[in-house]
């Protein structure tokens, strides 16, 4: 039966995308943020770039193709304003043997030039507007979006009511419906759960190993230079530059990112999100591979940062899908080959997290996804591919149920 009320719980990327696509479906859904606004956390970086990274024709390079052109399609059917999201197309440059590897081999992959072509440096310099060095793998319509202006559209809705400055703490199933509580108080109760939060998840479901690691990042923000301020396109290393997208103090400005670096502090609540000088420095480096030219011009143009925590899991596949009750499992082992509607399922409750660092890629097509299987659709993607997000995978692999990690509930 499809449910009537949800409650989703984190308000970024992941949590924004899945209450549109279950108030699409005509449910009532609540939105519950702990911050006093959405998009404030991973989600809340000044913008975010739009772009599949693919590495042949691999499962996770579909996932990642499906995903960006979930995305794109989405952002575009959401008439954003030009200020807030701009299909300006991105260059990815061979800038080392690896690189040039791969980007030759995607492109013999016989992808339409609607989504990716092979170029050389000289027409690469002339789709960006400034000289590159490299040839490069153009994706004619990836894009930079405004994430905060995004997850404010996904959610203007008259079926979704936005509770902002609410921590949730637990839940608890009472009879059909689910309960969800702050540290003391119950703040919202619905037919369905989905926990969209990040980092935080594993808080929410203690018995169940996620396997989840917040990884540092910091993005540079920099005054444009004269000849800087030509670039059309988004430009990508190891790390990418933005053109002239962001108005900051009146001043016009590119984005630059991002740094990894791994933080072993399970809560995102108190993490040091200060910005770091040398943060700084190795984006600059990210910037020398993309044109030393740029970086000459641009190394003393920084004017800000802004630092957050990603969310990975160790296989880097998001989790998406129907939790199972961990207590119940393994006090009641099934054997390998149980069929999957025989496992303890919990009815109503379902996750959508772990994006990594392609939150806004990913998490709009995972958003999809979890909402057809609630309401009994055809799933948007494959069987198999729907089988690698699945959330109690870590448990069930724990457990020797090899093949039973690989399936979800949907295909009960
Ligand atoms: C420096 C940097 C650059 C990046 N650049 C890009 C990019 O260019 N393109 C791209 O696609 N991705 C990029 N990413 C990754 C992207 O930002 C993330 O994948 C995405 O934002 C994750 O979204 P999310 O909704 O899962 O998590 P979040 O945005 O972190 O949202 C989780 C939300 O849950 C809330 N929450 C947590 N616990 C609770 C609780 N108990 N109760 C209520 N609310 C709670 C938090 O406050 C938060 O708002 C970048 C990330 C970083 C760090």
């Amino acid at each position: 039966m499809v449910p009537k009320t949800a409650i989703v719980i984190g308000g970024g990327i992941a949590g924004c995308s899945t209450v549109y696509a279950l108030a699409q479906r005509g449910i009532q859904v609540t939105l519950l943020e702990r911050n006093d606004t959405i998009a404030s956390e991973a989600s809340g970086n000044p913008l975010a770039m739009l772009y599949p990274r693919l590495s042949g024709d691999d499962t996770s390079s579909q996932f990642a193709l499906a995903g960006y052109l979930h995305s794109l399609a989405l952002f575009k059917s959401l008439n954003l304003s030009p200020a807030d999201f701009d299909t300006c197309g991105m260059l990815q440059l061979g800038f080392n043997q690896n690189e040039l590897a791969r980007i030759q081999k995607v492109a013999t992959q016989n992808h339409p030039n609607s989504i990716l072509k092979y170029v050389t440096q000289f027409e690469a310099s002339t789709l960006a507007g400034i000289d590159i060095v490299h040839d490069a793998l153009y994706f004619p319509n990836a894009a930079w979006v405004k994430p905060q202006q995004l997850c404010k559209r996904l959610t203007e809705h008259k079926s979704i009511s936005i509770l902002t400055s609410n921590n949730v703490d637990r839940l608890l199933k009472n009879g059909h419906a689910f309960e969800v509580y702050d540290h003391k108080n119950i703040i919202a109760k619905a037919d369905i759960v989905i926990i969209a939060n990040a980092n935080d998840a594993q808080q929410l479901c203690q018995n169940l190993p996620l396997n989840t690691q917040a990884v540092r990042g910091q993005v540079s923000i920099l005054k444009y230079a004269e000849t800087s301020r030509q670039l059309k396109t988004i430009v990508c290393s190891d790390g990418y530059l933005s053109p002239v997208a962001l108005k900051q103090n009146a001043r016009h400005c590119h984005c630059l990112g991002a740094t990894f670096s791994g933080t072993a502090t399970l809560s995102t609540q108190h993490n040091d999100l200060q910005i770091d000088g040398k943060d700084h420095l190795t984006n600059l480096d990210k910037l020398n591979n993309i044109s030393p030219f740029l970086h000459d011009q641009l190394q003393d143009k920084i004017v800000d940062g802004r630092v957050s925590l990603r969310c990975t899991t160790t296989d880097y596949w998001p989790l998406v899908g129907q939790l199972l009750d961990p207590v119940t499992l393994k006090a009641k082992p099934p054997r390998p080959s149980a069929a999957t509607n025989s496992l303890p399922w919990v009815s109503g409750l379902y996750m959508n997290v772990a994006h990594g660092s392609k939150g806004f890629t990913s998490a709009p097509l995972c958003a999809e996804l979890l909402a057809s299987s609630i309401c009994n659709e055809k799933l948007p993607i494959s069987n198999e591919m729907a089988g690698l997000l699945n959330p109690n995978r870590f448990l069930l692999r724990e457990m020797g149920l090899k093949r039973l990690a690989k399936m979800t509930a949907t295909l009960s």
